[in-house]
């Protein structure tokens, strides 16, 4: 039996909440409340429309809002294009000038970017190292032909809170518009437009135990005027967001919002979850926690540790469903660019782990994260001699992964298991006949050492260290086991493009092992030269 992951990636997406899928159930077949809601010639559409409607009241409710203020879309990302390219080119007249900061969600950088391409000038504002915008920056960017603001309410990878209300009075008085991607913040605490002065709210379903594939903008009534249609078709939401209105997705999305506007303790209790599964992780020493301590939301914690390889981290946390860095770009393996905003190195930026919790997480499951991870941090620092090498028991290191192959699955077997085992992990003493050879750059997430004990022309035994990702590790495991019991005259063990295939390494990862190769050669150029026979 394979144990699923403890899932703590709630700000990726939530799972959809029982009592949700039981009202969208009700919307989908013959039986239910199937037809097009537009279709009032009939009784069948006019039950749709009036299912729709509630939807749309429930949905208004959670932030404040008038249910006419509501524009149902697929998600945050088309609420942030109709908001932004919206105004961008409804205002074009008045000035061609949009504020946004470096840590908005790619959802509002992208379009940013592609108005730049437009033409428009867009100004990129840097948060303070905890990750906040200052209200002052945000006043000394505007300009005369500035139209837009848009301001993220909370991050989605520190969980820090920006000070919306600051950044609205500022554009209030400047006559401005300001938009809010309040994706991570909706549902989570209580939101009010009614106090907030914003005109434009980006928020999403399937973040708050709704579905995916339905969101919603705000647009607040004196403000629609404002705002350009960026599709156009059948007229529906106010000629705003045209297409076939998803009753089941508006039902569900209805639902949800009634459920977390009625719920109640949910953020103490989250809060408590972090707080305890930071005081676990910050006592591994090297761990920095990400974004202001105080002004952040409870579910969302983000670490980066000294002296581990981002990728080796994941890769070995099978157990946890979590992210590093961002969800949505570290597929590109970069370093995110959040934290490095933040002013993060590339190193600590890399060697992060983003932890959210929710409804579903228990303390045990707290418990087990802290384990996994402390126990994943140690076994890799423990082969790399950084500032924090932990101490830890030997048989600690190679536990826990065999019942759970699920992400161990983009490796190779041979790469798992000497991934897992590290054979040959750790240092010789110094005495005659033994002899390093290093290369590679902590700082660039690539560094490994060889020692080898050289007696009489024969290598005796053989160890490294690393600092990389699985494929490295493996490679460096691999040749250290290769190593004892060979002469040194004559001996050859291939090149990296030989151990690529003998491992199952891609071969996108061979210029990591011509760094293994380099010090490979370093170490066997060092023997004394007494012991070698040429
Ligand atoms: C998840 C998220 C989005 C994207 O929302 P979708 O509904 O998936 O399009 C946008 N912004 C933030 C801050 C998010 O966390």
């Amino acid at each position: 039996m394979r144990a699923t992951p403890v899932y703590l990636d709630y700000a990726a997406t939530t799972p959809v909440d029982p009592l949700v899928a039981q009202a969208m159930s009700e919307c989908l077949s013959a039986d239910g409340d199937f037809a097009n809601p537009a279709s009032s010639t009939h009784q069948l559409g006019r039950r749709a429309q009036a299912r729709i409607e509630r939807a749309r009241d429930e949905v208004a409710a959670l932030i404040g809002a008038e249910a006419a203020e509501i524009i149902f879309t697929s998600g945050a990302t088309e609420s942030n294009n109709l908001a932004i390219l919206g105004v961008a080119r409804a205002n074009a007249h008045r000035g061609r000038h949009i504020v946004t900061s470096r840590i908005e969600h790619r959802a509002v950088l992208d379009p940013c970017r592609h108005l730049e391409k437009e033409g428009y000038a867009v100004t990129y504002l840097t948060p303070d190292r905890a990750g906040r915008i200052a209200p002052e920056a945000l006043a000394a960017a505007i300009r005369a032909d500035t139209v837009l603001v848009s301001l993220m309410q909370v991050n989605n990878e520190t969980g820090v809170v920006a000070d919306i209300a600051a950044f609205g009075a500022l554009c209030a008085e400047r006559g401005i518009l300001l938009h809010t991607d309040a994706a991570q913040s909706a549902g989570k605490f209580a939101l009010d437009v009614r106090a907030l002065p914003v005109d434009f709210l980006s928020f999403t379903a399937h973040k708050l135990y709704g579905p995916k594939g339905i969101g919603a903008l705000y647009v607040r009534a004196e403000s629609r005027a404002r705002l350009s249609p960026v599709t156009f078709g059948g007229g529906q939401e106010r000629g705003l967001r045209p297409g076939t209105l998803p009753t089941h997705q508006m039902v569900g999305f209805g639902v949800a919002c009634t459920l977390a506007r009625t719920r109640t303790g949910e953020p103490e209790r989250l809060a408590r979850l972090r707080d305890r599964l930071w005081s676990g992780l910050s006592r591994l020493g090297g761990v920095h926690l990400n974004g202001d301590e105080a002004m952040r939301i409870p579910d969302i914690l983000s670490v980066s540790f000294e002296g581990v390889e981002g990728e080796s981290l994941v890769t070995g946390l099978t157990e946890l469903a979590l992210a590093t860095g961002s969800a949505c770009s570290s597929a590109s393996g970069d370093p995110s660019y959040v934290l490095r905003a933040l002013g993060r190195s590339s190193h600590l930026a890399q060697s992060t782990l983003r932890l959210s919790l929710g409804r579903g997480t228990a303390d045990a499951d707290i418990d087990q994260a802290i384990l996994a991870v402390g126990r994943e941090v140690s076994r890799l620092r423990a082969i790399h001699p950084g500032a924090f090498s932990t101490k830890i028991a030997p048989d600690s290191c190679k536990t826990s992964t065999d019942s759970d192959p699920i992400e161990f699955d983009i490796l190779s077997p041979m790469v798992r298991r000497l991934f897992r085992e590290l054979p040959g992990a750790g240092t010789l003493e110094d005495t005659p006949g033994v002899v390093r050879g290093e290369a590679g750059d902590a700082d660039q997430e690539l560094w490994v050492r060889f020692h080898l004990r050289i007696e009489g022309g024969i290598v005796r035994d053989a160890r490294f260290q690393a600092l990389g990702c699985p494929h490295t590790l493996a490679v460096m495991a691999w040749l250290t086991g290769q190593l004892p019991g060979r002469a040194l005259a004559g001996l050859s063990l291939g090149e990296p493009a030989e151990w690529a295939k003998a491992l199952g390494v891609p071969i996108e990862k061979l210029g990591r092992l011509l760094v293994v190769e380099d010090a490979l050669h370093a170490s066997l150029m060092l023997s004394p030269p007494s012991s070698v026979e040429w």
